[in-house]
């Protein structure tokens, strides 16, 4: 790789990327680059399809040269010519499903060096061996459990599904887990025969007993006397718990019937033997600053780091002080603590001290996700590297937005360059050069408008950013509205909310705020979305909710909701078969176009011949995906168009059936907008098409399959699916931060559309940290004041001139500052 260095610039010459017009364009080394434009203007494809993709295929063709016939199926970026271009790393939002068993120790590496410390230098029980790092992981066969194998849950059975009623007396059956007929009649006498009474109230049963009588492994056997109307002669009775009886139907019944019955009184609980932390017994009796590696897993990493400073200061370990039993003060122990708080300290930076190192990454939003990544690149020690960010401030509140930034200065003054796809105009600002892409989306994009200092955008007047930059942009003019009614939340606790009381209006919409952290998501995706759902009779969403309890004392007003419906940045579909026609159903309405076509019929082909998922009407090489996977070592899942069809999906016949010259493959292959002008006489596609283009998305093309959309695109397509139904109602509209990935320009568009939901008599709640967002919101819930133990409290409520007032809220300041 030869990195000119006779100027300090990336020079592109010739960029065609997707909708990019032949651009060329110089962007400054060593320093913090903004790349914006609206959604779909071409940000992405310059900074990712076009620099990153460059820099990644020269990589691998320096490292790897057998991997070159592999690359040149993939296929360079459309770029005539690249110069000065250093090694890049991307560090994206969005990053394919993360696997259940990674943590934030794992995603930071602080769990090999947490091991590393509980091996070398922790406190071990007299006579214990020491134990290889490895003993420390639960994904190792070392280290695992040897009950749950590492997994930290096992099948069990709980009192209050054994017991659904302990008002009950074991005579009228309050073990509802034992049997019924002859042998729980038995069960009964035996009971009764060890002297524990059968008539009183569950409940008023002393604990022992209780315990013993659902969970014991002991089975007594108990001579059974003669009794009315039952038995006539005494015999020899054997007693199962409801635990062993349980356990017994699921691992020895035949029946189905009884196996099923059994299933109702288990569900998986934390294992009994590693409480939940998979690891085996020996591991977890080792500590070091008294606590095993389990509790200090489940540390905020905050109260971790306090931990860890004594030793790390200690100026002088002595190798003396160390004894065959603990290695706490030794050389190593200091090393390894003082290793821990620098890496930490960046964690605490960024404002996740509330998390803590035993956090599964799939409970992380894609913000915390992405710092954690940035503060692990931070120790790299990596320099003259260009690191392409996905919009680093996308889902923070502007005051963790701030450490975020800095901590992205250092990277710059180590030596790196910044170029960063960015939305958010406070971080705009604080770039030292900004590229602006557009001036539209789609065709309506893909022209550099504007490449220089940042104070130099202000003089291009058909740029976007700039009016928004600027402060040109027209606000959103809205009257806030009053609230018609109130759900009423009491006693709410989860996470780190205890005991909170909440009080959402009715019939307007609400902006939930507060800092990273502080109990947003679970207050509103988690515990509002759980009660609605619970009131309406659904079953729950997530598999795991079911095991989780509606932690809420009292709750009213539910009744003025039908409907709950939540609109989030999951995907819309995992694989390339699903794209925003099917998703949205106009796909059927342009399959029966095609299957009415005088040529259709005259072959007898059918709608379902049009679809890529049928194998008449398929390509059979890549069974109408458009794509085969091309396997490369170091890229997981990258794909090669197909040979055959080039793309199409379909196979040359079906492909031979025309609508007003058009086949369905080049359907697939228009433009939102396009679509619209093709289809203005399939009124059951173009309502579809208008309520996307309401929302912003008129650049999305048809057949873009769901693997390529952004979070914010998943998040507008169900919007305006949502939309398009159109229904005057009484649903509550629950969305997680559906700015984040935004332009302000897009930002305005999706909020006049979230006002037609409440104009229309419905309720929306937004997690929001837009501050253009929060101030047309009707009310404002505030949460925080910190995030984790710090957080967890409602700070103020209120319309958002009220809460930009108040005292100790985070959100107030910045409120305040754009209300002016
Ligand atoms: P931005 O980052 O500004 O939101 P993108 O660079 O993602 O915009 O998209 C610019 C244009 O390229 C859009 O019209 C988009 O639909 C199109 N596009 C994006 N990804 C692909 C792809 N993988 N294949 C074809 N077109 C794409
Ligand atoms: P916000 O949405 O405001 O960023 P969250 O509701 O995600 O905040 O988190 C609030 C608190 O609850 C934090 O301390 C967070 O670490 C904790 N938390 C969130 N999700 C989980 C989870 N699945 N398991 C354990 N703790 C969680
Ligand atoms: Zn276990
Ligand atoms: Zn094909």
């Amino acid at each position: 790789m030869k990195i000119d260095v006779t100027d300090h610039f990336v020079h592109v010459r010739g960029a065609s990327e997707h909708n990019l017009r032949n651009v060329d364009v110089d962007i400054p080394r060593d320093a913090m680059v903004a790349f914006t434009g609206v959604s779909g203007s071409g940000k992405s494809s310059l900074a990712f399809g076009t620099l990153y993709a460059e820099a990644q295929r020269r990589y691998f063709e320096s490292v790897a040269p057998y991997a070159r016939r592999l690359l040149q199926q993939v296929g360079a970026p459309h770029v005539q010519e690249i110069t000065g271009l250093p090694p890049a790393v991307a560090l994206h939002q969005r990053r394919g499903a993360p696997s259940s068993r990674s943590t934030v120790g794992t995603i930071t590496t602080l769990s090999n060096l947490l091991r590393m410390l509980y091996s070398r230098a922790g406190t071990y029980p007299p006579g214990a061996a020491r134990l290889d790092a490895e003993a420390f992981s639960p994904n190792t066969a070392a280290g695992a459990c040897p009950r749950c194998h590492g997994l930290g849950v096992v099948h069990d059975v709980t009192e209050d599904l054994l017991v659904p009623d302990p008002s009950l007396s074991i005579r009228d059956g309050a073990i509802a887990a034992w049997p019924g007929a002859w042998q729980g009649a038995n069960l009964r006498s035996i009971v009764s025969g060890l002297g524990i009474d059968i008539d009183k109230p569950w409940r008023k049963l002393r604990k022992k007993d209780r315990d013993w009588l659902l969970y014991t492994d002991e089975q007594p056997s108990v001579l059974i006397k003669p009794e009315r109307d039952r038995i006539d002669y005494g015999y020899y009775g054997k007693f199962w718990s409801a635990r062993k009886h349980v356990m017994h139907v699921l691992a020895d019944s035949k029946s189905d019937r009884m196996r099923d019955r059994a299933m109702r009184f288990v569900r998986s609980v934390p294992c009994p033997m590693c409480h939940g932390s998979g690891l085996r017994p020996e591991a977890l009796a080792v500590t070091f600053a008294g606590r095993s590696i389990a509790e200090v897993n489940a540390t905020p990493l905050t109260e971790f780091v306090a931990l860890l400073r004594p030793v790390a200061g200690l100026s002088e370990a002595g190798a003396a002080t160390s004894t065959a039993r603990s290695g706490e003060t030794t050389e190593v122990a200091v090393r390894i603590c003082a290793d821990l708080v620098a890496r930490l300290e960046v964690l605490l930076d960024l404002g996740l001290g509330y998390l803590s190192l035993g956090r599964r990454s799939t409970t992380l939003s894609p913000g915390e996700a992405q710092r954690l990544r940035i503060a692990t690149q931070l120790r790299s020690g990596l320099f003259g590297v260009v690191y392409v960010l996905d919009e680093p401030s996308a889902g923070l509140h502007p005051a963790d937005a701030e450490p975020l930034l800095d901590v992205l200065e250092r990277l710059k003054a180590a030596g790196n360059s910044l170029f960063v796809v960015e939305h958010d105009m406070d971080v705009v600002r604080r770039a030292d050069w900004v590229v602006d892409i557009g001036p539209g989306a789609g065709e309506g994009g893909g022209r550099v408008l504007y490449s220089g200092p940042v104070p130099g955008l202000e003089q291009i007047k058909e740029s976007a950013t700039s009016r928004y930059l600027f402060g040109r942009a027209k606000p959103l003019d809205h009257r806030p509205r009053t609230p018609q009614g109130w759900l009423h939340l009491r006693g709410v606790s989860r996470h780190n909310l205890h005991d909170v009381s909440v009080d959402v209006p009715l019939c307007v919409l609400t902006a939930v705020t507060g800092v990273s952290g502080s109990g947003k998501s679970t207050l509103v995706t988690q515990v509002l979305a759980e009660v609605v759902r619970s009131h309406l009779g659904l079953a729950p969403e997530e598999p795991d909710e079911a095991e989780l309890e509606v932690d809420v004392q009292h709750a009213s007003g539910l009744e003025s909701f039908d409907r709950l419906v939540r609109v989030d940045q999951r995907p819309i579909g995992r694989t390339p078969r699903s794209n925003l026609a099917t998703y949205t159903g106009m796909f059927d309405a342009v399959r029966k176009l095609y299957a009415a076509t005088d040529e259709a019929k005259a072959r007898g082909y059918t709608a379902g011949r049009f679809s890529f998922n049928v194998p008449e009407g398929r390509c059979e090489t890549c069974q109408g995906e458009g794509f085969v996977t091309v396997e490369l070592l170091f890229l997981p899942g990258t794909y090669a168009p197909c040979p055959t069809c080039h793309g199409a999906r379909y196979n040359a016949e079906t492909l031979e059936v025309t609508y007003h010259g058009k086949n369905i493959a080049d359907v697939l292959a228009m433009s939102v907008d396009d679509a619209a002008k093709f289809l203005t006489d399939v009124p059951a596609a173009s309502r579809s098409l208008e309520t996307l283009r309401e929302v912003g998305l008129g650049y999305l093309r048809l057949g873009q399959p769901a693997t390529e959309l952004s979070g914010g695109e998943a998040q507008r397509i169900k919007l305006a699916t949502e939309l398009q139904r159109a229904r005057r109602g009484h649903a509550l509209y629950l969305l997680d931060e559906p700015t984040a990935g935004l332009h302000p320009a897009d930002i305005a568009l999706l909020l006049r559309q979230l006002h037609r939901l409440v104009d229309a008599g419905n309720t929306v709640v937004l997690v929001e940290h837009d501050l253009d967002a929060i101030t047309t919101a009707d009310w404002v819930i505030d949460l925080g004041p910190g995030g984790g133990d710090a957080g967890g409290r409602v700070v103020a409520t209120g319309p958002p001139t009220k809460v930009a007032k108040a005292k100790g809220s985070a959100t107030a300041p910045y409120l305040a500052s754009r209300l002016v």
